[in-house]
């Protein structure tokens, strides 16, 4: 696709040119024949897709071909940060060259000269404010800001925003605004707060998703609270008997990987393991055995596991949380390929909340906490770490067996 293609002012087109934008990114050919149309949007789409020039560039569109242009505020970007609030602005500013739209960026933390020097441009009405939610309700609350010729409203990184605390000023603002305008919202994940914040203040929204692949959808993904002293125990609990033809389990140390080895061999279980105390070929061959399924058991750490290629897994067990949320959505992606069902289960200790809450945040659903099996002890208290519980409010696992099902992907 051609930046020529969404009929841009040819002003717009002079600054897309000088900056040396070639084509559009995914994100941009997706959203901006979408806000030329006058639509909301909700755009899922991480910072690095392009997603400011993705707004930025059919909101001058839409003002330099406004009639009767006057030098009022047109278009409020709210964002979480004063970097991201400055970065806005500058992209603004580099695209607004040719046509001579005015913005300002408005963020805490500066002295009472900036609080001037933004005052100034308020009343004497730059076209398009950029502004950090606190700041602005400081100047809102200082009278002078006027609203009443607004028409676009763009909340950028609106997860960051409300994991911030942002939402009572955000709505507070909003109260501010003309009803009637079009509202365009940008974030990275879309959790379940950020779904309901989006059915309070945007209207009929159209949908734009770029995300991180979501684990398939037929994989039951659940996980248990416990201690690591009880791990072990667990792992012979939800593997002896059962008919699990290929399980991976994860471990974080070498140190774990071998305990587990030991202890499951002793167990009869039929179980290998590859960590780098092993020689390359003796890694190789070790792999060749669980993908022949000559194997059922492999445990690997976590560094030997990034490369391994295996699909098809009956069962993958996290024996600790990843410590990056994408490595366990590309885990997770190795079960259940094709028509089958497989499982995820992650051992999530007193320590590991808050980065399995981070897992959660990107896949967009909240896993099941399953009760631990008898026999293996009392689990560590729910609550311990967990920083922000009310995040998945409202949406409680329904999947069968207590496991929680991922949405279909789109
Ligand atoms: P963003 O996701 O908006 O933070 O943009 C990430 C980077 O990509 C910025 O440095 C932009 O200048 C750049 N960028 C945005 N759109 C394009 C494009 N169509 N072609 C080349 N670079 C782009």
């Amino acid at each position: 696709m051609k930046f020529s293609e969404f009929k841009l002012d040819s002003r717009i087109m002079q600054g897309i040119d000088a900056i040396g934008y070639e084509n559009p990114t995914p994100v941009q050919e997706g959203a901006i024949p979408q806000i030329i149309s006058g639509s909301d949007l909700i755009a899922c789409a991480q910072t690095g897709t392009g997603k400011t020039a993705a707004y930025v560039l059919p909101l001058l569109h839409g003002i330099v071909t406004e009639k009767n242009r006057t030098d009022t505020i047109k278009a409020l970007v709210l964002a979480p940060t004063r970097e991201l609030a400055v970065q806005i602005d500058q992209q603004l500013e580099g695209f607004s060259y040719f046509v001579g739209v005015s913005s300002i960026a408005v963020y805490g933390g500066g002295s009472g000269v900036d609080f001037e020097v933004e005052k100034k441009a308020i009343k004497t009405g730059a076209e398009i404010l950029v502004a950090t939610p606190g700041r602005l309700i400081s100047h809102i609350n200082s009278g002078y800001v006027d609203f009443s010729h607004l028409r676009y409203l763009i909340l950028d990184e609106a997860d960051r925003m409300l994991d911030m605390g942002f939402q009572p000023d955000i709505m507070k603002i909003i109260s501010y605004l003309p009803k009637k305008r079009q509202t365009l919202l940008f974030s990275a994940t879309m959790p379940g707060d950020i779904r309901a914040f989006t059915k309070k203040i945007l209207h009929n929204p159209n949908e734009i998703s770029l995300a991180v692949s979501k684990p398939a959808e037929n994989v039951l993904q659940a996980a248990y609270r416990v201690y690591d002293n009880q791990k072990i125990a667990l792992v012979k609990k939800l593997i002896a008997g059962k008919d699990l033809p290929s399980v991976l389990i994860f471990s974080a140390t070498k140190s774990s990987v071998k305990d587990l080895e030991k202890e499951l061999q002793r167990q009869k279980l039929d179980i290998k393991a590859i960590h780098s105390d092993l020689e390359q070929d003796q890694r190789k061959e070790v792999l060749r055995q669980f993908k022949n399924r000559e194997v059922q058991i492999l445990v690997a750490t976590d560094i030997v596991s990034r490369g391994i290629d295996i699909d098809n897994i009956s069962l993958i067990i996290n024996y600790n949380v990843p410590q990056d949320a994408e490595d366990y959505v590309h885990r997770v992606g190795r079960t259940a390929r094709a028509d089958k069902t497989g499982m995820a289960i992650t051992f999530i200790n007193d320590r590991e909340t808050w980065n399995f809450t981070k897992i959660e945040k990107l896949i967009g659903s909240e896993i099941r906490k399953l009760p631990l099996p008898e026999g293996i002890g009392k689990a560590p208290s729910k609550d311990r770490g967990r920083p922000d519980k009310s995040r998945f409010k409202g949406g409680g696992p329904k999947g069968k067996g207590g496991f929680k099902r991922t949405p279909k992907r789109k």
